[in-house]
């Protein structure tokens, strides 16, 4: 990611801006991270050799709680692509109502190059190096691309040794040994599936028979494709980093799955044609689902996108430019700081759990995630209605509005201001 994309997802911040009477202010304290850090991670490499990687940590904003959010292991990640995502999860936690603010990390590495051993090392390394600046009530991690429970694991274990104590809640998406919450692996996905469902009678009024493409067959996009496949939905096409696969009259996304976690990859899948990954973008289908990387839909493809609707699963999967030429074209977009809100908000859940020293079962989680994506989903739609907007202007208008509250009620304006209120 590019400065670029920072200048256009805070162009996204100004816009919403516009449909709110949000003051100078605030929206000045919203411009720019709280904190960002950088930092370089020793590893001894298994040959003996040592390697250092990049690794970021970027608090963008605290004020309605500590900051939330993944870090991801990916070769591109830069500083610029951090702060955007610590920017989006400000957002998303607001859209949420959780009582956190936004934050995110990430190393510069390509994880499948790497060894347990070596992941580990460097998982524990870096949590070394940010120790300072996260804790239960400053910054919480979490998984997100590349990153997973065993990876959450090292890490709050190495959290308590330099601590000298345990702190569970620290990071979440822990395995559940360590304080982790059942019913959080599926959290995205699950979430996901109620915005879907929520939404599915106004963006797809006349499908009966409703087709998606799935862009990313990783964690989120592999578990939808089971949601919406058993939910009557034909799912057409999937792809991940090596391969896509496609039939026009559904695939069989089980004996995918069992494919992937075989063979690591959707390279000769024993079912449907294959098919170049880009041309899933442009299928002719009733809902398209970006659950990869940012920029996936941008200016050079948007004109090419032949969905009904968008869904996004993946962070900032359309670009700014392609949003107004999707926009133009009248496809609908759902955006990601809502559909793809199930994770942060189930690790809500367990960082509840973990400081009230709890157990949650996987009925209650499911009850409560239900009941949160509803909400919002419904609180958004009746905004877009009310004001006339899209629905990705109606989720950031309902955020910034939370967020404006939060930060006139800190009285620093006034602390600040001329002294005189
Ligand atoms: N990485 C996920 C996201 O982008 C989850 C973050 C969290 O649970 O803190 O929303």
């Amino acid at each position: 990611m590019t400065d670029d994309l920072l200048e256009e997802a805070a162009a996204r911040f100004e816009e919403a801006c516009e449909h709110t009477d949000l003051s100078e202010d605030t929206r000045e304290r919203l411009r720019r991270p709280i904190s960002s850090l950088k930092v370089s991670i020793p590893v001894r490499m298994d040959d003996g050799a040592m390697e250092t990687f990049a690794g970021y940590r970027v608090r963008y904003n605290d004020t309605r709680g500590p900051a939330k959010g993944g870090i991801r292991f990916h070769p591109r990640v830069t500083a610029a692509e951090v702060t955007t995502l610590a920017f989006w999860m400000t957002f998303k936690t607001a859209v949420m109502d959780l009582p956190f603010g936004g934050g995110k990390g990430g190393v510069a590495v390509d994880p499948k190059r790497l060894s347990v051993a070596e992941l580990e090392r460097l998982s524990r390394g870096y949590i070394a190096a940010i120790a300072d600046v996260i804790g239960p009530d400053i910054d919480v991690p979490a998984p997100d691309v590349a990153t997973n429970e065993l990876v959450m694991g090292w890490m709050v274990h190495e959290y308590g040794k330099i601590h000298r104590g345990h702190q569970p809640a620290v990071v979440t998406g822990k395995p559940i040994a360590l304080g982790g919450i059942p019913g959080r692996s599926s959290a995205t996905s699950d979430g996901a599936f109620q915005v879907v469902r929520e939404v599915r009678g106004r963006v797809l009024p006349d499908a009966n028979d409703p087709s998606v493409a799935i862009q990313g067959f990783g964690n989120a996009g592999a578990q939808l494709a089971s949601r919406l496949a058993e939910d009557g939905w034909r799912v057409v096409a999937v792809s991940d980093s090596s391969a896509a696969v496609h039939d026009p009259g559904g695939l069989d996304v089980v004996k995918l799955r069992e494919h992937k976690t075989d063979t690591g990859s959707l390279a000769d899948a024993p079912v449907g044609e294959p098919l170049e990954p880009e041309a899933l973008l442009t299928l002719e289908v009733d809902a398209l689902v970006p659950a990869a990387l940012e920029a996936a839909i941008h200016e050079g493809n948007a004109g090419d996108v032949r969905a009904t609707v968008v869904f996004e699963v993946a962070n900032g999967p359309v670009t700014a430019a392609a949003d107004r030429i999707l926009d133009e074209r009248g496809v609908e977009i759902v955006p990601d700081i809502l559909v793809n809100a199930g994770g942060v908000t189930v690790s809500w859940f367990e960082w509840i759990a973990n400081r009230q020293g709890e157990r949650w079962t996987e009925a209650t989680v499911r009850a409560r995630l239900e009941d949160r994506m509803v909400t919002e989903t419904r609180a958004i739609v009746e905004l877009a209605d009310a004001r006339g907007l899209r629905l990705r202007t109606a989720a950031y208008v309902h955020a910034v509005e939370r967020l404006a509250t939060a930060i006139d009620a800190t009285g620093t304006t006034t602390l600040f201001g001329d002294g005189t209120s």
